[in-house]
């Protein structure tokens, strides 16, 4: 995988070619401004947005979307694979849906309301994001919407996904402090499974140079987040 910077009208931006498939990821310009410097070298262009991965429709099975989530089942609004913008290397992405927070500019309102997913087991997910005919892969990303709206699915996914050796990225609207806060047992033990936690709310006056895995520069990236201290 080559990743390369590039300035364009002072503008910070990130091409990434993944030499396995020949797919080029460009972060940072828009539809508009990427043609105007490189429409003669690319085909028609496509956003791979925070969350927002080409051909990767909503999941269509499981039970509907009326049931009450349980420990071992969960909302989700799609998985994906190749993804190389949410998190290191080429990841599987579970896209849980629901999400309270509600950041102005969010890319992916479709997500908010926890019935735009489908309610699917554990064991249905782990199949969705781990069977994937040799897809390529060096670990699991979890988003959102909010996976923090449904903390015990969310932890049971986590357990299932480390026990089988998977790299875990996961994301969260709220800050790493807000999560310590919370009392459920549920919570702590999803960061303890968690390698990397992407935090906190989408800010879009602070999107421009968020760089490679962020939506905007006030979240962060905290490893090992069990482990964090301020
Ligand atoms: S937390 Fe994420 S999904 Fe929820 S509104 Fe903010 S950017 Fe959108």
């Amino acid at each position: 995988m080559l990743n390369a910077q590039k300035s364009i009208q002072a503008k910070e931006t990130t091409w990434i070619i993944d030499h396995a498939t020949g797919a080029l990821t460009v972060e940072g310009l828009t539809e508009r401004e990427l043609l105007s410097v490189a429409s003669d070298l690319l085909p028609e262009a496509a956003h791979v947005n925070c969350a927002r991965p080409i051909n990767a429709p909503p999941v269509q099975m499981g039970s509907p979307a009326t049931a009450v989530a349980e420990e071992d089942s969960l909302y989700v609004f799609r998985v994906y694979h190749g993804s190389v913008v949410e998190g290191p290397g080429r990841r599987s992405v579970a896209q849980l849906s629901g999400c309270p927070i509600l950041c102005r500019g969010c890319s992916v309102p479709q997500t908010h309301r926890l019935d735009a997913g489908t309610l699917l087991s554990i064991s249905e997910v782990i199949n969705l994001v781990l069977d994937t005919a040799g897809e390529p892969r060096d670990g699991v990303t979890v988003l959102g919407g909010e996976p923090f709206m449904q903390p015990d699915g969310l932890t049971a996914l986590l357990r299932e996904l480390k026990s089988r050796n998977q790299h875990l990225t996961l994301y969260s609207g709220y800050t790493i402090e807000e999560l310590r806060a919370r009392t459920e047992a549920s919570v702590h033990e999803a960061l303890s499974l968690a390698d990397i936690l992407i935090e906190g709310r989408f800010v879009v006056a602070q999107s421009q140079g968020a760089g490679e895995w962020r939506g905007s520069i006030n979240q962060r990236i905290i490893n090992n987040p069990a482990t964090w201290r301020a």
